[in-house]
């Protein structure tokens, strides 16, 4: 099986995650919440999202495939503080302004 290529910044999540969004409070941008491999939690901009096989089941949706859910693909995101206008807020000081 082939790994899907991923650009710098980019990480796979599944179809469900990516219906579930919460808005940036920086700038109001869908985006989705995942796990990384090293469980820290990361926010993905939902805008950025390109289909890419799985590479689980190498996209052939199988039945038993828990990563992608059968759906024979997963979706490719950029991390959010990649491309948010407001990521400076954030970096600056801890915990949201009032
Ligand atoms: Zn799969
Ligand atoms: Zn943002």
């Amino acid at each position: 099986m082939t790994a899907p290529e991923l650009k710098p910044g980019e990480y796979l999540t599944n179809r469900a995650d990516l219906e579930r969004t919460e808005p940036c409070r920086g700038c109001g941008a869908p985006m989705t919440w995942i796990l990384t491999e090293k469980g820290r939690r990361m926010p993905l901009s939902v805008a950025t999202a390109r289909a890419v096989p799985c590479p689980a089941c190498s996209g052939s949706g199988a039945e038993r495939c828990q990563v992608c859910r059968s759906a024979g693909k997963l979706y490719a995101l950029l991390n959010h503080w990649a491309d948010c206008p407001q990521r400076s807020r954030f970096s600056r000081k801890k915990g949201p302004s009032p």
